[in-house]
């Protein structure tokens, strides 16, 4: 089967619904996600995302980036970032989004390892709201077609250009997608890992198809562990029990019940802290707690987390809540220019799979939404300026065969984890700490 488009955008998170919204509406677009349009990360988001919420925290906001990502972070991406958040908040407010206000003004939380509340949120399923409301907007539009639950399984490309897709239906129709312009939106990793904060169908797809095609990468040993995720016997995706909790005021527990670390700490260095205190103790987890805060704050600001916890027999307003740390984030990625422009020509990646440099060696709370926003806006732009119709389309794919799907995802995630791993072992250095499963 053979399908045509001008742009094919691979995945339906912030990133790949905010790019497509964004792309002139001459220009026709097909929509893939290999799941339904409601499972993404960009769902599951709790906290909130930052802004410049006025000219005086500018350099605020960006030593607190930076710090946060060990001053690795591409200075010109993070610039870019900040001074163009309050563009994409105004859009998102213009789609209906609606963040938390008192008397008519925005109120802004704070989390971890930021000097100064700048993250607005919409209780604690700020995901959920933006991400639902993007989509509404993108199912209004003529030139976008959405097609759930398809596959990308490979990229059809010719002397570093790349001209549309393989497609896999969910009954194992194999099609080809041409398209001048393609958009890879594939979100994170942690389908990898045995325990992570993200879907399991997120395995890191466009990475793979990056080692095969000879695609440039960035910083793949850079994979951020969220300090508090809820302990469950049971395995399967962990529920993140949000920074911003501890933005509000919860503590860290021992086994003894006592404080043991600064609850603010940036997330890779809190982590490790976790961990020693486990390791020191034996056990399986710390605690939590919100308990010494108003039980009517806690279900108010609280309410996803809180009827979350109460379904695995936790009441978070008198009890302590069972926590470890679990892959959540993906710093690293297919690297990409200010315009989120892969080294392969036609070829874009924006969101979590793409690596701009913007979060260094460890991402700021609350910054991935944003940072997704900003560079998603900023390929469609590019795209729609640049446009030129792709006349390299070749036949494909050189007699190619698809049939043997379970082989070909068991060894694209073994090709990603071995470039995890032979990067880390480059630099000597294992930031991984979770299994992969
Ligand atoms: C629990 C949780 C809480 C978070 N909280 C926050 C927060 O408060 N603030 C913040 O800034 N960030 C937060 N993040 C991070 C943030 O949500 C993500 O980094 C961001 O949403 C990523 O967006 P994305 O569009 O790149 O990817 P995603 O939203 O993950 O979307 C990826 C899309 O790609 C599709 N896809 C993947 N592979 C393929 C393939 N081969 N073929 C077709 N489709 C494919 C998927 O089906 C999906 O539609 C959180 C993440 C998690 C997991």
């Amino acid at each position: 089967m053979k399908l045509e488009t001008d742009v094919a955008i691979i995945g339906a998170g912030v990133a790949g619904l905010y790019c497509a919204l964004n792309l002139p509406d001459d220009k026709k677009i097909k929509l893939i996600t290999k799941s339904s349009l409601e499972m993404s990360d960009s769902y599951l988001a709790q906290g909130g995302i930052c802004v410049l919420k006025e000219e005086e925290d500018f350099d605020s906001f960006f030593w607190d980036t930076m710090k946060a990502g060990h001053y690795e972070n591409n200075q010109a991406s993070v610039r870019q970032m900040i001074r163009k958040s309050p563009e994409v908040v105004n859009d998102l407010i213009s789609y209906g989004v609606e963040f938390e206000q008192k008397d008519g003004k925005m109120l802004y939380t704070k989390e971890g390892a930021h000097s100064t509340a700048r993250i607005l949120y919409h209780r604690d399923i700020t995901g959920q709201e933006i991400t639902g409301k993007l989509l509404a907007q993108v199912k209004k539009k003529k030139n976008i077609e959405i097609m759930e639950y398809t596959e990308m399984i490979d990229l059809i490309c010719y002397n570093n250009r790349c001209s549309g897709v393989m497609l896999r239906s969910k009954e194992g129709v194999i099609a080809r997608l041409e398209a001048h312009y393609t958009v890879l939106a594939t979100g994170g990793i942690g389908g990898l890992y045995q325990d992570s904060t993200n879907y399991p169908h997120l395995t890191g797809d466009s990475l793979a198809l990056a080692i095969r095609h000879q695609i440039n990468l960035k910083n793949m040993n850079y994979i951020q562990i969220h300090p508090t995720t809820l302990f469950m016997e049971r395995t399967g995706r962990r529920f993140l029990i949000s920074e911003s909790v501890r933005g509000e005021g919860a503590y860290l527990l021992g086994s003894n019940k006592e404080r043991f670390v600064d609850e603010l700490l940036p997330r890779d260095m809190l982590t490790q802290k976790i961990y020693q205190q486990m390791k020191k103790e034996g056990s399986k987890h710390v605690w939590l707690t919100v308990a010494h805060l108003e039980s009517d704050f806690i279900k108010q600001r609280f309410p996803n987390i809180y009827q979350r916890c109460m379904e695995e027999g936790i009441d978070i307003t008198r009890q302590c809540i069972p926590v470890i740390p679990a892959q959540h984030y993906f710093m690293g990625g297919i690297e990409v220019d200010l315009y989120s422009k892969t080294s392969m020509e036609h070829l874009y990646a924006v969101g979590e799979t793409s690596c701009n440099g913007v979060h260094g060696a460890n991402r700021l709370a609350s910054n991935s939404l944003l940072e997704s926003l900003v560079f998603a806006k900023e390929a469609a732009v590019h795209i729609g300026s640049t446009f030129e119709k792709n006349n390299t389309i070749k036949p494909l794919a050189d007699g190619k065969v698809y049939e043997n799907y379970e082989q070909i995802k068991a060894a694209d995630k073994k090709l990603i984890l071995q470039e995890i791993e032979r990067v880390n072992q480059n630099e000597q250095r294992n930031i991984t700490q979770n299994k992969c499963g």
